[in-house]
């Protein structure tokens, strides 16, 4: 897609340093680098987001992670990762071409920061609006 910095990059016009690429997918370093690894992982046919994919374009991208962050894992020497996904703005999306965070992690202080807040609301409640039609 014209404009889009992704898909720059999967025609090779931006460089990017790739740590795994096939017909489907291209995974490369992100520049922030927020822990040692960092890795995005984007469909080479461009979508928006999640929100915006077909199941089965989701599908592939997704069957292709376990691989991508085992390797990541296993060869950076990591004791887990933590897989991101940002949908829209106001979930931290800035490249609107979908993409996974793939972070490695080393120890609680090694730059990445991600918290769960409380909240008791309703639960059932909640469940129900979700599935009202
Ligand atoms: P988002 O905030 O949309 O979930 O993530 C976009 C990510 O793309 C950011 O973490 C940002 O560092 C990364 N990024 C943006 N432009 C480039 C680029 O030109 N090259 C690489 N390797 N990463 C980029
Ligand atoms: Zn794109």
């Amino acid at each position: 897609m014209e404009n889009c910095i992704f898909c720059k990059i999967i025609a090779g016009e931006i460089p990017s340093t790739k740590v795994y690429e096939d017909d489907d997918v291209l995974a490369f370093l992100d520049l922030t680098q927020t822990t040692k690894g960092h890795t995005l992982v984007v469909p080479k046919q461009h979508s928006r987001n999640l929100l915006a994919m077909a199941p089965d374009e989701a599908a592939l991208l997704f069957s292709k992670i376990p691989q991508i962050a085992n390797k990541i894992v296993k060869n950076m020497d990591a004791k887990g990762m933590n897989v991101l996904q940002n949908n829209e703005e106001i979930a931290g999306q800035s490249v609107f071409h979908t993409h996974v965070h793939l972070i490695p992690r080393y120890a609680e202080n090694d730059g990445f920061v991600g918290k769960f807040t409380e909240h008791d609301y309703d639960l059932q409640a909640v469940a129900d609006q979700i599935n009202q039609k």
